[in-house]
């Protein structure tokens, strides 16, 4: 007979696994549907993690590998495809990835969200060429080089001084004068000498030939353009919502899907955790909330 799951949760970060966690002690059958093939989402790519309570200064490879070690010791049924599309509207929602179709009474969605682009001429072009979105996985490469981060949020300043550790110079470009990231990142981001910040800046173009050898730079006060040779160029601009594949669900003005605390969406049977969710603060600590509170509403949906 075709299996047909209580719940279905796509995308395997910290809500997704959470969700996979707390649907199993609740014994609710569960399938937990991953694009990579051993989840974790975003915090794979963090090289430290210093907010997640009773894990001070931990990885965040070791952090995700330990949700996931978890997750299979819970015995949640996972798969590593991609979701191709999803009909969520009748009583049997159906997912369907590139292999198979699969069947559930509810879905969550903590799809999570992706680093954004910058949108300055020769990023696309020079992508994996030494425009990277990723500090942690590509920071290696730039060894005693001169890099640039481009942004002024925790990740910004995470990478930078992240990079720093092996560059020779990295240069932070933000394009106000007061930085966002945490107070406590900005001491460490001030204290470290090879970091240069490039104030009310933005990358207008980025250039190079084979890999990235300058960018243009311009002053948005002044206007002045200022060309500074590099390596690397670190974006870090903020993240947009993993939401290709949504259709008929509410989200706000820039995509992410509107819930509230409980998780439930505008669609019946559908719940949005961690990154995709619309909400105030995107953590490790809130995405791991959301997949508690989703399976809650979950289980109240189901028992309706
Ligand atoms: P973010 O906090 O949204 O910061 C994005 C930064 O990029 C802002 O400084 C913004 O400038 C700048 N920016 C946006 N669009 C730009 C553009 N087109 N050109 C130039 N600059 C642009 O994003 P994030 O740093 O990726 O962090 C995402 C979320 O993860 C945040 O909620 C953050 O707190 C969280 N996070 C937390 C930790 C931690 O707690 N350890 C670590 C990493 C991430 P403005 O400031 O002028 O808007």
């Amino acid at each position: 007979m075709e299996k047909i799951y209580d719940v279905i949760i796509v995308g395997a970060g910290p809500a997704g696994m959470t969700a996979a966690i707390y649907g199993k002690r609740a014994e609710l059958s569960t399938l937990l549907i991953e694009r990579n093939f051993m989840g974790g989402g975003q915090i794979l790519n963090t090289y430290e993690v210093d907010n997640y309570p009773g894990f001070p200064g931990i990885n965040g490879f070791d952090l995700g590998t330990k949700f996931s070690e978890h997750v299979d010791k819970m015995e949640a049924e996972r798969v590593s495809e991609e979701v191709k599309a999803m009909a969520l509207e009748g009583e049997i929602k159906v997912i369907t990835t590139e292999e198979n179709e699969y069947k559930g009474r509810t879905v969550i969605l903590a799809t999570g969200n992706s680093p954004k682009k910058l949108g300055a001429p020769g990023e696309e072009r020079l992508a994996g060429m030494g425009v990277s979105y990723c500090a942690t996985c590509d920071g290696a490469f730039f060894k005693n080089k001169v890099t640039a981060v481009i942004g002024g949020g925790d990740v910004a300043v995470e990478d930078a001084i992240f990079l720093a550790r092996g560059c020779t110079k990295v240069y932070l470009i933000h394009r106000r004068n007061e930085l966002r990231a945490a107070k406590s990142l900005q001491t460490a981001l001030f204290n470290t000498p090879n970091i240069e910040c490039v104030w009310d800046s933005v990358v207008t173009e980025i250039k190079g030939e084979e890999k990235v050898s300058s960018a243009i730079v311009q002053n948005v006060k002044t206007k002045e353009l200022t060309e500074l040779t590099l390596d690397g160029v670190f974006v870090a601009v903020g993240n947009e919502p993993n939401a290709e594949y949504i259709k008929g669900i509410d989200c706000d003005e820039k995509g992410y899907i509107r819930a509230g605390e409980d998780c439930v969406t505008s669609v019946k049977g559908v719940f949005a955790a961690g990154d995709i969710r619309s909400k105030r603060l995107r953590q490790i600590t809130t995405a791991v909330a959301d997949g508690a509170n989703a399976i809650t509403s979950v289980q109240d949906f189901l028992l309706r």
